[in-house]
């Protein structure tokens, strides 16, 4: 007979099946045939071709679905149009009662849900029935909170309208629920598709709203391809985007929606690293690699899938982890005891296998354990690739599958400088038992999400969401709110511009410099026959009077075509030397983000005290230029003071929030600065405008590259005297004057320019946006629209804020 201890080390896991006869039941009762979920009903189109959709881990049929075309995705957002109408004046409170039905709903149906996804996606059981839905269930419950406090809590903000949603493959529920609990809670309503290879659970999902008695129209479910979603984003009446998905595919959605008005969010791809310091507990992290890469088979946005370990625990850690390897099971994806499950698609285990085989060839030692794999059915086994270069293209792409590469660093500033040498920034793991190096990573690392000794931490009541390429917008906590909000007094943009047909050359933004009026020579007094010196205003760079790279001059002609002065007129060097400025502004120790917001709010308090005290000069020059009467030149000098008193208060008070997340710990969201900000202001009000949108941004820690008025620059060139004279550190606000679309044009394309905020034309709006796309900055546009800078709704506060911050989500676990 064995004893205790030789059965203790031979015991095998016997297989544990979850059953899927409820899950074949269900499908059965459709005939294993389904239409699209419009207006609470099935809708068959006619002559409808059916779909097929298959078990990834053994190939078996288990339903069809329909495709829709443009008659089907135009009846889907008529409906949703239809019955917007009501929901959004339902109270929030009654639409509160929906979203907790539907939470109900989702635990009573949780294993039916829970074996489906993963018998259509591949994922193991234990990942769908202990995460994926659970969280679903948190979201709905998280956002009924929030659908109820809505009137009191966000009595400045009202619903967007119809909403397009479009998601992934990897998390079909979790994705569904992410994007839709947030946008009913706020009174929109949505049409949803999810991806082409997991259809059934969104099904399921529909099922369930019906049956928890949701309004018809307010959530429509249609499947169909990558053609039906274009259709979507494409629509007139759809007034937000909200996709999940590639990054590829989020660039062909910004273009695509460029100049429509219409909102758009965009969570993308990443390449996360995944940090161990020396001092970690080096046990603890394997099992968080395990998690960080081979959750859902590495096929997760976030996945850990740079390992960057200190380089003198490397080859220890790495020899952990082969051995932790050697015992990973790879199987049945309902059997409860597996660790991975199959490949989604035979596309996806073919890219997959096509990236190892570059990273071999890139140089890379591949490790594959030799452990038991299925004989048939998608699965992959987990694959570690050490020794390739970090610029190693198999270090940079995204291989969405259970594939780690791994990079070793000697000091903490060249772990964040790998962590950082990606053109991502979804999220971030960092290990050690140093409190004060942990954080210091943390708060160094350009991520939406770090995890601080744990990795792929989720929550409702957090949000979620990229830096950089990895997108825009945040779903999940109050952040994931305000994708689903306008200002209350902010109609939907509909810019009066058609976008021109791709591929079209345009003209916008090119410009040759114009020969400059020439000034009458005036004399300094009657008697004097001395000329005046000249004195054109130079562009403002890092600090100093710098002229124009190209040496030529604008001419500023008064309201009745009176030449009142003359600026210069800047080119693309100008801009890249402005932009250049702000980033050794933003960057440089201790760089302005990294000033304390007291300080920010003490230089902001006196630009206020310098502009106030040259105030008759602001006022003589704004009547001069734009032939207003004084008392409205005069109003516009005070709404400039007052409105830098009012960012000076905001530089210290939204610096984040603790978010009351399921962890036990601390999950904190800090509103990050973008970085450096390119804005082009408008032509309304020359001083207030440039004040409006300067003030925000630098009181949140951006460095700025500021185009001026085109028509009314002088205000602007005169307030560099009032920047100089208030102790603002050279290159934080960078001037160039010049032809606006031209210099944007510069700014938009810059690979160094982290977001750019645009109020000029509707034409100049749609190219911000489209050009945008080339690195997936953030715009923020005004369409051409009017907007009342004076009015402080619309001219201040939150919105501005909001802009000139991106939210980091930090993790700390406590306790043993
Ligand atoms: P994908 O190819 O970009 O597809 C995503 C969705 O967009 C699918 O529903 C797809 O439909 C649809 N689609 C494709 N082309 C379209 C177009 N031209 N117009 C409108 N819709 C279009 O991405 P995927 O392969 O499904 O998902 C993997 C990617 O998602 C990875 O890059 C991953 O990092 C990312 N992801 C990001 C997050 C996040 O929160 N940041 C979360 C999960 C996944 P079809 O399926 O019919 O082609």
């Amino acid at each position: 007979m064995s004893t205790l201890l030789e059965l203790f080390k031979t015991m095998e896991y016997g297989p544990a099946p979850e059953s899927p006869s409820a899950v074949n039941a269900w499908l059965e009762e459709h005939n294993r045939k389904f239409g699209l979920f419009i207006n609470n009903e099935w809708v068959t189109p006619k002559g409808a071709k059916y779909f097929a959709s298959h078990n990834p881990s053994n190939d078996e049929l288990l339903a069809e679905t329909v495709q829709a075309g443009q008659k089907e995705v135009d009846a889907a957002v008529a409906a949703a149009r239809a019955a917007f109408e009501s929901w959004s004046r339902t109270p929030g409170v009654v639409r509160a009662r929906y979203l907790y039905a539907i939470a109900r709903n989702i635990q009573k149906h949780h294993r039916l849900l829970a074996v489906l996804e993963s018998m259509d996606n591949g994922k193991p059981i234990r990942e769908s029935r202990d995460i994926d839905v659970p969280l679903l269930a948190r979201h709905f419950y998280y956002y009924a909170g929030w659908a109820q406090l809505m009137e009191t809590e966000l009595r400045d903000y009202q619903s967007v309208g119809v909403v397009g949603q479009i998601i992934p493959w990897n998390f079909p529920l979790l994705m569904l629920g992410w994007k839709i609990a947030p946008a009913i809670a706020m009174g929109n309503t949505v049409v949803l598709k999810p991806a082409s290879y997991t259809r059934l659970s969104a099904l399921l999902f529909a099922e369930i709203v019906a049956e928890a008695g949701l309004p018809p129209g307010v959530v429509n479910i249609i499947t169909g391809s990558s053609k039906s979603g274009s259709m979507l984003v494409e629509h007139p009446d759809v007034d937000k985007i909200a996709f999940t998905g590639s990054t590829d595919v989020g660039r062909i959605l910004r273009r695509q929606t460029a100049g429509s008005g219409k909102k758009l969010s965009l969570e993308l791809g990443g390449k996360s690293p995944f940090v161990v310091f020396e001092d970690a507990d080096l046990d603890g992290a394997i099992e968080g690699v395990v998690d960080a890469i081979w959750f859902n088979q590495g096929q997760v946005c976030c996945a850990g899938s740079r390992l960057i370990v200190q380089e003198n625990v490397a080859a220890k850690f790495i020899q952990k982890l082969k051995n932790r390897m050697d015992h990973m099971r790879v199987g049945d994806p309902l059997d409860k005891s597996i660790d991975m499950g199959a490949i989604v698609d035979q596309s996806q285990w073919d890219t997959i296998d096509g990236w190892v085989k570059t990273g071999v060839s890139e140089g890379a030692e591949c490790y594959q354990p030799n452990i038991k794999m299925p004989e048939h059915g998608l699965f992959y086994k987990p694959t570690l690739l050490t020794g390739l270069d970090p610029a190693a293209a198999t270090v940079q792409e995204e291989i969405f599958g259970p594939v780690l590469v791994s990079l070793t660093f000697r000091t903490p500033a060249e772990a964040v400088e790998l962590a950082n040498n990606t053109r991502y920034g979804l999220a971030a793991s960092v290990w050690s038992d140093n409190i004060n190096l942990a954080l210091e990573a943390a708060s160094n690392i350009k991520a939406g999400s770090v995890w601080v000794n744990c990795t792929n931490q989720f929550d409702g009541a957090s949000g979620f969401g990229g830096y950089r390429e990895s997108g825009f917008g945040r779903e999940g906590g109050k952040e994931g709110l305000f994708e689903y909000l306008r200002p209350i007094w902010m109609e939907r943009p509909r810019p009066d511009f058609k976008a021109p047909a791709e591929g079209t050359k345009s003209g916008w933004g090119e410009h040759v410099p114009a020969r400059p009026a020439m000034p009458t020579t005036e004399r300094a007094n009657g008697s004097d026959l001395r000329p005046r010196v000249d004195r054109t205003p130079k562009m403002y760079i890092g600090g100093k009077q710098v002229r124009p790279d190209g040496a030529y001059t604008l001419s500023v002609l008064s309201a009745k075509g009176k030449l009142v002065g003359q600026v210069g007129d800047g080119n693309r060097k100008d801009i890249r030397d402005a932009v250049e400025a702000a980033h050794a502004a933003h960057l440089s120790k201790p760089g302005w983000a990294m000033r304390h917001g007291f300080n920010r709010s003490q230089i902001l308090y006196f630009i206020a005290e310098n502009l106030d005290a040259r105030n008759a000069e602001f006022v003589k020059r704004i009547v001069e230029m734009t032939g207003r009467t004084q008392k409205s030149a005069q109003a516009e000098v005070d709404a400039a003071v007052e409105r830098l008193f009012s960012y000076a208060a905001w530089a210290d008070k939204y610096g984040g929030t603790v978010q009351e997340t399921t962890l036990r710990g601390i999950t904190v969201a800090v509103n990050e600065p973008m970085g450096v900000v390119g804005i082009a202001c408008p032509d309304e009000y020359p001083l207030l405008g440039f004040v409006s949108l300067m003030a925000p941004a630098i009181a949140r820690g951006n460095t700025v590259v500021m185009i001026p008025s085109q028509k009314h620059p002088l205000s602007a060139t005169d307030f560099y005297q009032v920047l100089d004279t208030s102790d603002v550190p050279g290159g934080v606000v960078n001037i160039v004057t010049g032809d606006r679309e031209h210099l944007v044009k510069t700014l938009v394309q810059h690979e160094d320019v982290d977001s750019i905020w645009y109020f000029g034309t509707a034409e100049g709006s749609y190219y911000v946006e489209y050009e945008s796309a080339a690195n997936m900055k953030r715009t923020w546009v005004g369409h051409g629209l009017p907007r009342n800078w004076m009015d402080r709704e619309q001219g201040e506060g939150h919105e501005f804020l909001h802009e000139a911050t991106q939210v980091k989500n930090i993790w700390v676990p406590t306790g043993e």
